[in-house]
């Protein structure tokens, strides 16, 4: 049995690990996942299409483009939950990575949907995210993981951020302002993307297997 610490493992362990959910936990992003599901296809595509290009051109906020999706979701929260728990796949590694390196989840979307997924995954982590706030005779996001941030001129995810040096591990473009504060960022898709036009380091994320193999 081995007791002493290499200094690369020293590191990894001084670092506080921060996980996006949507897109990295899971493999595919679930409020598009239940949009797609619940919403006239026909109403949903060209919104989407419209916020995809707003949001690159910058003309529309990340929380805006959240408000806009969520609003169109009408059917009762209970509903969306099951479909969720029905259909959320997550990646390869999460349970055992959870347990190894306790990661804070940090998500742009709710606790309301993303706790039963980690019920079921029999998972028990910390999650920062926003709320589902029932009131009035709608429904509304109750921002809480996301706040108005200095470095990126728009809601996001860095005045949630552990104190410290961090692991980011992302996916997307709620990401970006947070991975750019970690030590060491592990990133797919749209957040790869947008790393390597900043000509910012980063390390592909795969699942959580290949994550804990980089990472020992
Ligand atoms: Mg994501
Ligand atoms: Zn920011």
């Amino acid at each position: 049995m081995r007791h002493d610490v290499g200094p690369s493992e020293q590191n990894t362990r001084s670092l506080e690990f921060v996980l996006d959910w949507d897109g990295t936990v899971t493999e595919r992003d679930t409020l598009l996942l239940a949009l797609q599901h619940f919403v006239d296809r026909a109403i949903l595509d060209p919104l989407e299409a419209e916020l995809d290009a707003r949001l690159a051109a910058g003309t529309i906020t990340h929380r805006e483009v959240m408000e806009r999706e969520f609003s169109l979701l009408t059917v009762p929260l209970g509903d969306v939950v099951a479909f969720l728990v029905e259909h959320v796949r997550v990646r390869a590694g999460f349970a055992a990575f959870v347990e190894r390196f306790d990661p804070l989840i940090l998500s742009s979307s709710f606790h309301e949907t993303i706790e039963p997924i980690l019920a079921r995954e029999g998972v028990s982590a910390r999650v920062r995210a926003n709320r589902v706030d029932p009131r009035n005779d709608g429904r509304q996001i109750r921002w809480i993981s996301d706040s108005d941030c200095a470095t990126c001129g728009e809601p996001c995810k860095r005045a949630s951020l552990p104190a410290g040096a961090l692991t980011y591990i992302g996916d997307g473009y709620s990401d970006r302002c947070a991975a750019l504060a970690a030590e060491r960022v592990f990133a797919r898709d749209g957040l790869a993307r947008y790393l390597d036009a900043e000509h910012r380091r980063y390390e592909p994320f795969t699942d959580f297997s290949h994550l804990t193999t980089a990472l020992t």
